[in-house]
C-alpha cells in the first residue's frame, strides 16, 4: 500500500537515501530541510511523481507546526515519519559553548519530539510508523561528543517511551543507530585510522542505513527497538 512518508533531513546524506528508497517503493515523499531549494531539488530527483520539498527548521516549534499544516492540506495523512535531521558540534564538554549545546539538543532531540508529536496527531486514527535516526555514539558514548551523544541517547528514551504510549493505536516507533556513514557530516574525518577499528573495514553508505530504516518502517510487529548499523564497530568499542 502506498503511504505518505515525511523525511526530515531528507535533502542529503542518510535522509536522502531514505527518501529515494521510499519513492522507489511507490510511496509519496515529503522531503524537509532548512534549505528550501535543496529540499525541492531532492524531491524532484526522486522516482515517481507528486513528491514535495519543504523548508523547515526542526528546532523551531512554529515552523514544525506550519510544515505539518501544509502537509495536511496538500498531501493528507502521514503514514511514515523519519527523523534524520541532525547536526554535530563536536568538542570536549569542557570546551563546549552553551549555544552549541542548545543547537545540538534542539535540533537532534527537541526537533524529533516536535515532529513526532505533530505526526502522531495525523497517525492516531489510522496507524503509522516512525523511525528516529540515533547514533552508535548515543549507545556507547565517545570522548569529544558528550553533547551529541546525549542528544542521541535522549532519542533512544524518546523512542522506547513513545513506542509504549502509542502501540495501542497501531503506531510503531523504532530507532536506527548508525556507526560511521559516508556523508557530509563525516567528510571532515581522517578515515584511515578510523576504518581500522571497523570490523567490516569501511565506512557505510547512506543506502545501507536506508535499508534498515525501511525494514523497520515496514515490519508490522517490531516497535521500541534500537537497530545498530555500524559494520560491527560496536564489537570493537
Ligand atoms: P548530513 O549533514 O549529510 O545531512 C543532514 C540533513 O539534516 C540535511 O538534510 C540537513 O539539511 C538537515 N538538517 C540539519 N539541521 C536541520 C534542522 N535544524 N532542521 C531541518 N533539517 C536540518 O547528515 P547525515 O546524513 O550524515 O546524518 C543524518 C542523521 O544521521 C543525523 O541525525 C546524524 O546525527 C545521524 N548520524 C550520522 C552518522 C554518519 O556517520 N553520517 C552516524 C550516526 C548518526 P539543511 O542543512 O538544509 O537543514
Amino acid at each position: 500500500m502506498s503511504r505518505l512518508g515525511i523525511v526530515f533531513g531528507g535533502s542529503r546524506g542518510i535522509g536522502l537515501a531514505v527518501s529515494q528508497l521510499l519513492a522507489q517503493r511507490g510511496h509519496r515523499v515529503v522531503v524537509v530541510s532548512r534549505n528550501k531549494e535543496a529540499a525541492q531539488a531532492a524531491a524532484e530527483s526522486l522516482p515517481g511523481g507528486e513528491h514535495l520539498g519543504l523548508s523547515c527548521d526542526v528546532s523551531k516549534e512554529e515552523e514544525v507546526q506550519r510544515t505539518f499544516e501544509v502537509i495536511g492540506k496538500t498531501c493528507g495523512r502521514v503514514g511514515y515519519l523519519v527523523n534524520a535531521a541532525g547536526i554535530n558540534r563536536d568538542a570536549l564538554l569542557l570546551r563546549s559553548k552553551s549555544e552549541d549545546m542548545v543547537s545540538v539538543l534542539h535540533t537532534n532531540l527537541l526537533g524529533s519530539m516536535l515532529t513526532c508529536r505533530a505526526a502522531l496527531r495525523s497517525m492516531l486514527s489510522h496507524g503509522g510508523a516512525i523511525v528516529n535516526i540515533g547514533s552508535l555514539v548515543g549507545v556507547k558514548g565517545n570522548a569529544g561528543q558528550s553533547v551529541y551523544s546525549a542528544s542521541k541517547a535522549g532519542l533512544e528514551g524518546l523512542t522506547r517511551s513513545l513506542a509504549k504510549e502509542v502501540a495501542a493505536r497501531n503506531i510503531r516507533v523504532n530507532l536506527v543507530a548508525p556507526g560511521f556513514i559516508q556523508t557530509d557530516m563525516t567528510a571532515v574525518l581522517e578515515k584511515e585510522e578510523l576504518v581500522k577499528r571497523i570490523p567490516l573495514g569501511r565506512f557505510g553508505e547512506p543506502s545501507e542505513v536506508s535499508q534498515a530504516v525501511l525494514f523497520l518502517l515496514e515490519s508490522p510487529y517490531i516497535t521500541g527497538q534500537i537497530l545498530i548499523v555500524d559494520g560491527g564497530l560496536q564489537l570493537a568499542m
